[in-house]
């Protein structure tokens, strides 16, 4: 039985930190989204930063990724998946890769994801991310995601996880009935508001205060 330790103790010392992640920051502050807190248990978060920040992958907090950008907050990434509302056969467009977190938690509660990062570096990062995780309903491109992605559009949903004011037309690559969430305001001082496009027009609910790197336009090469 000796050959099982090594392996269920790196298990553990891997599994605890998320589960307590779970239970202190998601469920005590009130996701109750069944499927988004099996899934936040289940992607390895730490696998998705530096190794050098491992050990902090499931602390209260961002954490850089390079390029002067960040990985999100466990809780906001719980928290706007949540207000997705996803059932599982949605085809959802992403702006900002980033190191594709939030982009293989969703991948998990919808049928495809389309995401695009606009600085080389990262999509590349990001596309070896999801590769190691298997994440097979993922598309990437690097991008403006200021342009939406109009070849997939349009799309069930549309999240956008850097902050700044909506381009008009991810309105328009959105289904009647689809939501679009995203950070709304000015650098350092966002809310999460969600719109709802309707046939005609669109209606909005305002959500929690945030504070995400801004929405920048154009590609970025290194
Ligand atoms: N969801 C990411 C968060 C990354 S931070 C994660 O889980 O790690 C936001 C990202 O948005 C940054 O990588 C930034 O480069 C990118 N971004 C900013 N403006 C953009 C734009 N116009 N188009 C595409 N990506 C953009």
């Amino acid at each position: 039985m000796k050959h099982h330790l090594i392996p269920e103790q790196t298990r553990l010392v891997l599994d605890r930190p998320r589960k307590r992640m779970v239970q202190d920051q998601l469920i005590l502050r009130g996701i109750d989204d069944e499927r988004v807190l099996a899934t936040m248990l289940a992607v390895p978060r730490h696998l998705f930063v530096d190794a050098a920040l491992a050990a902090r992958a499931y602390h209260d907090c961002a954490l850089p990724i390079g390029c002067g950008q960040t990985i999100s907050q466990p809780y906001m990434v719980a928290r706007m998946s949540q207000l997705l509302e996803l059932k599982g056969s949605e085809r959802v467009l992403e702006i900002g890769t980033g190191c594709g977190y939030q982009t293989a938690v969703l991948s998990r509660l919808c049928r495809r994801v389309y995401s695009i990062e606009r600085i080389q570096a990262l999509h590349d990062r990001a596309r070896q991310n999801l590769r190691t995780a298997r994440h097979a309903n993922v598309m990437l491109k690097c991008a403006d995601g200021l342009a939406g992605w109009e070849e997939y559009a349009p799309f069930d949903a549309i999240i956008v996880t850097a902050g700044g004011f909506a381009s008009d037309i991810w309105l328009q690559q959105l289904k009647p009935g689809g939501f679009l969430l995203f950070p709304e305001g000015d650098d350092g001082q966002h809310r999460l508001v969600r719109r709802q496009r309707h046939t005609r027009g669109y209606s909005e609910q305002y959500f929690d205060a945030c504070t995400f790197v801004p929405l920048l336009r154009g590609v970025h090469h290194h």
